[in-house]
């Protein structure tokens, strides 16, 4: 099959778009998505200048998503010098998985010349994730406990690295996914937050708590076209997938998901289109109703509504077996 757009052999087709695209026009495209969601999401203030550049935190886990996204920002921000990145990897502590993603982590942020700090669960919290699945004192999937850690340790670190934005490699995939689950379990007050969160009215809230801004710049591109980018682009990539990633309600959402984009395409686009608006209407309402005050925790000076934060909560419960 030729390129849509020349006479190239396609090397993908986009069900959704009806596109056929050549490698160089299935990359261009990739970026130019990028490119779109950071202007738009990840605005620059006139303050940002060269001599006066932005920190921007990447999570980076070795992951195709996260490596794809440092290298395309990084491509976008290397002729304009008004951002400066800087990559967090976090290490779990799950065996014969992370110490692989790490490898990938190290060859990328050599490879562009970027500031690579490495932190770990065993460090900040005195525990790894092999042995939380093991004793699981709150009796929940390990990725309850894990996306917790892993927020707070981004959070920590973007502080202290007094970053302007933090941005993650979610892609359309995961994030029609969240979505989906959010309606699925009635959570409204979720879907809020997940407003605030990712789709780009943090600003406003951001200044009210104290917390950095956040973006999700990968956010219109399906996972499979991340991963079809990162073998194209020969990106040093870890493919392997966590041995305790085991969401069951979140497969199902995936394998749901999967099937409805097959039968019509376009599912995913038209499921984050429609959930923004809504999501933009529930912060709203969460805000106009006034949310808790938001405190330090006692423990560890966090954010938190409550006296102690949940990752403190979290931490205790784990070290306390
Ligand atoms: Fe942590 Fe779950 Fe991700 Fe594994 S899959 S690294 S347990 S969040």
């Amino acid at each position: 099959m030729e390129c849509t757009k020349c006479d190239a052999d396609a090397v993908m087709h986009a069900a959704y778009s009806g596109n056929h695209l050549c490698r160089s026009h299935f990359l261009e495209s990739v970026d130019r998505r990028v490119r779109k969601r950071v202007r738009e999401d990840s605005l620059l203030p006139d303050s940002a200048t060269p001599e006066n550049p932005e920190t921007w935190l990447v999570g980076l886990s070795g992951g195709k998503d996260s490596v794809v996204l440092t290298d395309i920002l990084h491509r976008t921000f290397e002729q304009d010098p008004r951002v400066e990145l800087v990559a967090l990897t976090v290490h779990e502590g799950i065996q014969g998985y992370r110490d692989a993603s790490l490898a990938a982590c190290e060859e990328l942020t050599e490879e562009l010349g970027i500031e690579h700090e490495v932190v770990s669960y065993a460090d900040e919290f005195d525990l790894e994730m092999d042995d939380v699945v093991e004793d699981d004192p709150k009796n929940m999937a390990a990725c309850a406990y894990c996306g917790v850690f892993r927020r707070d340790l981004l959070a920590k670190y973007a502080s202290e690295y007094d970053a302007d934005k933090l941005l993650t490699g979610h892609n359309l995939d995961d994030e029609a996914e969240t979505a989906l689950m959010n309606i699925l379990e009635g959570n409204v007050e979720q879907v809020a937050r997940h407003f605030d969160a990712s789709l780009g009215s943090f600003d406003e809230r951001g200044e009210k708590d104290g917390m950095i801004p956040r973006a999700k710049p990968l956010r219109d591109v399906p996972e499979k076209e991340v991963a079809l980018y990162a073998r194209l682009a020969d990106l040093p990539v870890h493919m392997a997938e966590c041995p305790h990633s085991s969401e069951a309600f979140r497969g199902e959402v995936q394998d749901l998901l999967l099937s409805l984009e097959e039968n019509h395409p376009g599912t995913r686009h038209s499921i984050m289109a429609g959930y923004e608006e809504l999501a933009s209407i529930a912060a709203d309402r969460y805000r106009d109703d006034g949310e808790e005050p938001v405190g330090e925790c006692d423990e560890c000076g966090s954010p938190t509504t409550g006296d102690v934060c949940r990752k403190c909560r979290l931490v205790d419960a784990v070290n306390a077996v």
